[in-house]
Protein backbone atom coordinates (compact mmCIF):
# COMPACT_ATOMS: atom_id res chain seq x y z
CA UNK A 1 0.00 0.00 0.00
CA UNK A 2 1.50 3.15 -0.69
CA UNK A 3 1.14 5.21 2.10
CA UNK A 4 1.38 8.70 0.57
CA UNK A 5 -2.22 8.41 -1.38
CA UNK A 6 -5.04 9.69 1.04
CA UNK A 7 -7.57 8.06 -0.96
CA UNK A 8 -6.43 4.72 0.26
CA UNK A 9 -6.03 5.94 3.51
CA UNK A 10 -9.30 7.83 4.40
CA UNK A 11 -11.25 4.35 3.92
CA UNK A 12 -9.23 2.37 6.70
CA UNK A 13 -9.56 5.09 9.17
CA UNK A 14 -12.52 4.41 10.99
CA UNK A 15 -11.26 0.75 11.70
CA UNK A 16 -8.15 2.00 12.84
CA UNK A 17 -9.83 4.51 15.15
CA UNK A 18 -11.71 1.66 16.39
CA UNK A 19 -8.60 -0.50 16.70
CA UNK A 20 -9.76 -3.30 13.66
CA UNK A 21 -6.55 -3.16 11.74
CA UNK A 22 -4.37 -5.71 11.35
CA UNK A 23 -0.78 -4.49 13.53
CA UNK A 24 1.59 -3.80 9.99
CA UNK A 25 -1.70 -1.87 8.71
CA UNK A 26 -1.98 -0.03 11.54
CA UNK A 27 1.58 0.69 11.77
CA UNK A 28 1.38 1.89 7.94
CA UNK A 29 -1.23 4.32 8.58
CA UNK A 30 0.44 5.68 11.74
CA UNK A 31 3.38 6.72 9.64
CA UNK A 32 1.16 8.01 7.39
CA UNK A 33 -0.96 10.34 9.99
CA UNK A 34 2.22 11.46 11.13
CA UNK A 35 2.81 13.19 8.17
CA UNK A 36 -0.28 14.46 6.70
CA UNK A 37 -2.55 17.22 7.97
CA UNK A 38 -4.93 16.52 5.82
CA UNK A 39 -5.81 12.59 7.08
CA UNK A 40 -5.47 13.31 10.84
CA UNK A 41 -7.92 16.08 10.39
CA UNK A 42 -10.31 13.59 8.87
CA UNK A 43 -9.16 11.00 11.80
CA UNK A 44 -9.82 13.47 14.32
CA UNK A 45 -13.54 14.62 12.86
CA UNK A 46 -14.38 10.29 13.20
CA UNK A 47 -13.07 10.37 17.01
CA UNK A 48 -15.86 13.19 17.54
CA UNK A 49 -18.48 11.38 16.17
CA UNK A 50 -17.61 8.64 18.38
CA UNK A 51 -17.76 10.99 21.19
CA UNK A 52 -20.81 12.44 20.31
CA UNK A 53 -22.41 9.23 19.28
CA UNK A 54 -20.70 8.34 23.30
CA UNK A 55 -21.59 5.19 24.41
CA UNK A 56 -25.39 5.15 23.06
CA UNK A 57 -26.15 2.84 20.84
CA UNK A 58 -28.19 4.03 17.87
CA UNK A 59 -31.64 3.00 19.06
CA UNK A 60 -32.98 -0.47 17.27
CA UNK A 61 -36.73 -0.57 16.91
CA UNK A 62 -39.11 -3.06 18.63
CA UNK A 63 -40.64 -5.70 16.66
CA UNK A 64 -43.87 -3.81 18.05
CA UNK A 65 -41.98 -0.52 16.36
CA UNK A 66 -41.20 -2.62 12.65
CA UNK A 67 -44.66 -4.01 12.81
CA UNK A 68 -46.35 -0.48 13.08
CA UNK A 69 -44.20 0.96 10.11
CA UNK A 70 -44.76 -2.25 7.92
CA UNK A 71 -48.37 -1.37 8.68
CA UNK A 72 -48.53 1.88 7.96
CA UNK A 73 -46.29 1.04 4.59
CA UNK A 74 -48.82 -1.42 3.62
CA UNK A 75 -51.67 0.66 4.09
CA UNK A 76 -50.14 3.56 1.69
CA UNK A 77 -49.13 1.04 -0.71
CA UNK A 78 -53.04 -0.41 -0.69
CA UNK A 79 -54.35 3.56 -1.18
CA UNK A 80 -51.75 4.59 -3.68
CA UNK A 81 -52.54 1.10 -5.80
CA UNK A 82 -56.60 1.57 -5.07
CA UNK A 83 -55.99 4.94 -6.50
CA UNK A 84 -53.95 3.94 -9.67
CA UNK A 85 -56.88 1.07 -10.31
CA UNK A 86 -59.98 3.29 -10.24
CA UNK A 87 -57.85 5.51 -12.43
CA UNK A 88 -57.06 2.51 -14.73
CA UNK A 89 -60.83 1.90 -14.48
CA UNK A 90 -62.10 5.09 -15.22
CA UNK A 91 -59.65 5.39 -18.56
CA UNK A 92 -60.74 2.14 -19.62
CA UNK A 93 -64.38 3.09 -19.62
CA UNK A 94 -63.80 6.34 -20.90
CA UNK A 95 -62.24 4.45 -23.87
CA UNK A 96 -64.96 1.80 -24.34
CA UNK A 97 -66.99 5.31 -24.78
CA UNK A 98 -65.31 6.85 -27.13
CA UNK A 99 -64.59 3.86 -29.15
CA UNK A 100 -68.69 2.72 -29.40
CA UNK A 101 -69.24 6.33 -29.87
CA UNK A 102 -66.50 6.25 -33.03
CA UNK A 103 -68.15 2.56 -33.77
CA UNK A 104 -71.55 4.37 -34.12
CA UNK A 105 -70.91 7.16 -36.17
CA UNK A 106 -68.96 5.61 -38.64
CA UNK A 107 -72.09 3.46 -39.08
CA UNK A 108 -74.24 6.02 -39.06
CA UNK A 109 -72.14 8.12 -41.46
CA UNK A 110 -70.85 5.35 -43.44
CA UNK A 111 -73.30 2.30 -43.67
CA UNK A 112 -72.14 -1.34 -44.36
CA UNK A 113 -72.98 -2.79 -47.49
CA UNK A 114 -76.71 -4.07 -48.06
CA UNK A 115 -78.08 -1.67 -45.32
CA UNK A 116 -79.04 1.37 -47.92
CA UNK A 117 -81.53 2.91 -46.80
CA UNK A 118 -84.31 2.44 -49.29
CA UNK A 119 -87.71 0.52 -49.81
CA UNK A 120 -87.86 -2.57 -48.41
CA UNK A 121 -84.03 -2.57 -47.70
CA UNK A 122 -82.79 -2.91 -43.96
CA UNK A 123 -81.61 0.28 -42.40
CA UNK A 124 -78.31 0.74 -40.49
CA UNK A 125 -80.44 0.21 -37.37
CA UNK A 126 -81.11 -3.41 -38.57
CA UNK A 127 -85.44 -2.91 -39.27
CA UNK A 128 -86.92 -2.94 -42.26
CA UNK A 129 -88.09 -0.06 -43.73
CA UNK A 130 -91.63 0.55 -43.92
CA UNK A 131 -92.00 0.74 -47.89
CA UNK A 132 -91.58 -3.01 -48.51
CA UNK A 133 -90.64 -2.49 -51.79
CA UNK A 134 -88.36 -6.00 -51.57
CA UNK A 135 -87.01 -6.08 -55.42
CA UNK A 136 -85.32 -2.81 -54.94
CA UNK A 137 -82.27 -4.08 -54.35
CA UNK A 138 -82.55 -7.15 -56.26
CA UNK A 139 -82.78 -9.50 -53.64
CA UNK A 140 -86.31 -10.19 -51.85
CA UNK A 141 -86.66 -9.84 -47.92
CA UNK A 142 -87.22 -13.43 -47.64
CA UNK A 143 -83.98 -14.31 -49.31
CA UNK A 144 -82.38 -11.69 -46.86
CA UNK A 145 -83.81 -13.19 -43.68
CA UNK A 146 -82.80 -16.66 -45.29
CA UNK A 147 -79.53 -15.88 -44.42
ZN1 LIG B 1 -3.36 11.60 4.02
Amino acid sequence: MNTNDCSLIEPLLAAYLDGELAPAAAERLDVHLAACEGCRTVLGELAEVDRLLGDDAIPVPTGQEWAAVEWRLLARTRRVFAGRLVRTCALAAAAVALLGALAWLAVRVFPPAGTVDGPGAYTAQGGKTPAGDEETLGISVEHVERF
